[in-house]
């Protein structure tokens, strides 16, 4: 084919790919150009994952009645003069592209007014083209509606996912710009729910709390630090507050929600020998610089930046986190571990490296068959003792046997839910007085797809009213001191990618692991002897539902060749 230039309609629908890549992109640009407006109050409504209806509401500046259409126009921006302001962007948008894309692969309705007693105007365009322009009247502000996105692009289309993924999408950025600006009142609805609610009385604290419920905002920590340039400040949890993905992690840089792997690692290495492993923390940070110390401009949808003092963000964020969570008392271990439990004196160089590498969690296998049932199953074991409240040491046929007590446990019961939910007699315990729980909107889509599946296992929520919904049966192993905490964690875990297992299995093994004893637990010698009689009738007793090891075994040839009796 001979090269020629794109028609304009196409070039602007292969444009606006780059910046709309789902219905939460349109719910972010419009967002960003709600707060640019200095709007008070923002009101989003959207129906089927965004996909059918987007329609945002603010109270903001308006757009003059004579540049509504210059709106639309691509890289027409009234945030921008010269090229000179590019390197000091202080405004979320900046580039003019994101209304014109919208309107390139959506049905788009405007209608915006500069003040309370003027005529607003009204616009309404379908393939990018206006096709209605009048007079009508509103007070100060924007409204927006968005229909019918991608419905000329099928390709994109096929790529959106299941309504309720689209919806965690949205709900999760208009979490994260409802905590950038605990200022503006955000109410948000879904399919007609209504999802999210914030004062914005300008109190960081309640803004998180709408998210994240009142226990944690309670808890949170104070962060206030600043090193040369860089001023971070914001909440962050304190140790023993722990969530099972790093979800909760949500930096601001000059109030834009970023995406930062240097600010992930620089909160993680604060927190690094408080928080126990696999749990992360919930951070709100605000990260504030010199506009000309940041360049916004390296990701179509804005969502990363890139720093000129990298190193310099890195300490003043560690820093500043460091001291919040060093103030706190460390989490209370019960037992803690003897030093010996993890001195390599019984081991040689290469057998902790190689110790450690089969503690990396691995794929869980499947399929019984693939494993021969003589390397599955265990010999009989002797109990001898328990190392550090951690360990079980047994003795068998070919030397020592060392179980992770909390690991085995955790398969045992992993086993016995996941049976009792294939032969529908589930050991569940229904509440007297039901429990409160306030749901975030990730928490309240989980509900909403996985209520069936939680019920099968005994666990039943049933919504309550806004984000609180009413906790009437657990599963019986469940039943501890903090159920609360344990079915935010089992929510939280649903949707985790990473893990290798179905979502049955996640609930099982979520469950499992909260009913199972814990690392630092003391055992009679007649516990001992009874988890190792359960755990050698488990199928796959030798790894934990995560395919981490349950078991180290020391053979009796190595222990020959650690005291030097062979050659
Ligand atoms: P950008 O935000 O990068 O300037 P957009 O395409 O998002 O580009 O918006 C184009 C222009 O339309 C903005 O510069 C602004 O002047 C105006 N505008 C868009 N949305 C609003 C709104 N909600 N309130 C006031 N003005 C708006
Ligand atoms: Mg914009």
């Amino acid at each position: 084919m001979p090269i020629k230039v794109l028609q304009p309609h196409i070039a602007s629908r292969i444009a606006a790919g780059e910046v709309i890549e789902r219905p939460a992109s349109v719910v972010k640009e419009l967002v960003e150009n709600a707060l640019d407006a200095g709007a008070t109050a923002v009101t989003l409504e959207c129906h089927d994952g965004g996909a059918r209806l987007i329609r945002i509401t603010d109270n903001g500046i308006g757009i003059p009645a004579g540049e509504v259409e210059l709106a639309f126009a691509r890289h027409a921006t009234s945030k921008l003069g010269e090229l000179a302001d590019l390197e000091r962007v202080s405004t979320l948008g900046f580039r003019g592209e994101a209304l014109p894309s919208i309107a390139a692969v959506a049905d788009v309705e405007v209608l915006t007014a500069t003040a309370d007693d003027v005529p607003a105007s009204y616009l309404r365009l379908e393939n990018g083209e206006i096709v209605r322009s009048e007079l009508r009247s509103r007070p100060r502000g924007t409204t927006l509606i968005v229909r019918h996105l991608f419905r000329h692009l099928p390709a994109r289309l096929k790529f959106l996912k299941s309504t309720s993924t689209e919806n965690s999408h949205i709900a999760n950025l208009v979490t994260q710009y409802s905590m950038s600006f605990p200022e503006v009142s955000f109410n948000l609805s879904l399919d007609g729910r209504s999802t999210l609610h914030t004062a914005g009385n300008g109190m960081l604290r309640d803004a998180l709390s709408q998210n994240y419920g009142l226990e944690a905002a309670r808890q949170m920590l104070e962060v206030e630090g600043s090193e040369a340039q860089v001023k971070v400040s914001g909440l962050v949890s304190p140790p023993s507050l722990g969530r099972a993905n790093r979800n909760y992690l949500s930096f601001f840089v000059n109030r834009r929600w970023v995406r930062s792997s240097l600010l992930i690692r620089a909160v993680e290495d604060a927190y690094h020998g408080y928080l126990l492993t696999g749990k992360h923390p919930i951070t709100v940070l605000n990260i504030h610089l010199p506009p000309e110390e940041l360049d916004i401009n390296v990701h179509p949808a804005k969502t990363e930046v890139k720093f000129r003092n990298s190193q310099e963000v890195y300490k003043a964020v560690t820093a500043a986190v460091r001291k919040a969570v060093s103030d706190t008392p460390p989490p209370a271990v019960k037992a803690p571990a003897p030093a010996g439990a993890e001195s390599p004196s019984l081991w040689s160089e290469e057998d902790i490296s190689r110790r450690e590498v089969a503690l990396e969690p691995l794929p869980v296998r499947r399929t019984p068959e693939e494993e021969s049932p003589r390397s599955s199953s265990l010999p009989y074991l002797r109990v001898i003792g328990q190392l550090g409240s951690s360990y079980i040491m047994a003795e068998g046929p070919d030397g020592l046997y060392m179980i992770d007590q909390h690991a085995a446990h955790e398969r045992i019961l992993f086993e016995k839910v996941l049976a009792q939910r294939a032969s529908h007699n589930v050991d569940m315990q229904g509440l007297l007085d039901p429990l409160v729980i306030e749901l975030n909107p990730r928490q309240q889509e989980v509900v909403k797809e996985r209520g069936e599946l939680l019920g099968q296992f005994g666990l039943t929520l049933e919504h309550f009213g806004e984000r609180s919904y009413l906790l009437r049966a657990v599963p019986a192993l469940m039943l501890d001191a903090n159920l609360t905490e344990s079915v935010l964690t089992l929510l939280d875990s649903l949707p985790n990618p990473e893990a290798p297992l179905s979502q049955e299995e996640k609930v099982a093994q979520s469950i499992a692991c909260h009913g199972a004893i814990k690392a630092g637990d003391t055992l009679t010698q007649e516990e001992m002897r009874e988890l190792v009689r359960q755990l050698e009738q488990a199928a796959q007793p030798r790894t934990c539902p995560h395919g981490r090891p349950t078991i180290v075994h020391l053979s009796s040839r190595q222990l020959e060749k650690e005291f030097r009796r062979t050659g």
